[in-house]
């Protein structure tokens, strides 16, 4: 959780060979465990202690996160995003680590790059509010958590969050999924 110095450190990029391990693909499988079991949209490893650049992503239908597009389970492995355009947009986020939700501006459109769990290159263009949780995880392999982007004074907690902003929020962003993911 934030306070936690891990949550601050540089992930070290993982090798092919150490990518291979049986130590690494177990750490991936306790990495995918761990976010369906939090609901969570991904996970970084170092919000399980481990200071490597590997994050998991996944959207079915999730609890905390309903106005969310799906995104099929995606372990990325040395992630490298490059920003597209500068079309931004506000996002209400949460995060597994910071107890608090607040808007953070991203970039709509981006280029994916990252080894999957094999040590297959992939490369993806995203668009909305997937691209967002990607910018979300590869911040947190750089040692960025979303309150440090986040606009301070729309910082609430979940409760708060449901009571005062949630409508309004979801109205928005569910015009702005149909408009940018579909
Ligand atoms: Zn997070």
């Amino acid at each position: 959780m934030i306070g936690d110095p891990v949550l601050r450190e540089q992930s070290a990029p993982v090798s092919s060979q150490e990518l291979a391990s049986e130590d690494m693909q177990q750490l991936i499988d306790d990495m995918i465990d761990t976010m369906r079991a939090a609901n969570g949209a991904g996970i970084a490893a170092n919000q399980v202690s481990v200071a490597i650049r590997i994050a998991v992503v996944e959207v079915s239908d999730n609890p905390r996160y309903p106005y969310k597009p799906r995104v099929p389970l995606t372990v990325l492995v040395n992630p490298e995003i490059e920003l597209l355009g500068d079309e931004t947009v506000v996002i209400n986020e949460g995060c597994l680590s910071v107890p608090l939700r607040g808007d953070v501006t991203r970039h709509v459109e981006i280029r994916l790059s990252y080894l999957d769990r094999h040590g297959v290159a992939q490369r993806q263009v995203l668009r909305g509010l997937t691209a967002a949780t990607m910018q979300h995880e590869v911040d947190h392999l750089d040692g960025v958590l979303f309150s440090d982007r986040v606009d301070p004074r729309t910082l609430a907690t979940w409760p708060e969050f449901e009571i005062h902003q949630r409508d309004d929020f979801v109205a928005r962003i569910t015009e702005f999924v149909k408009r940018t993911d579909s």
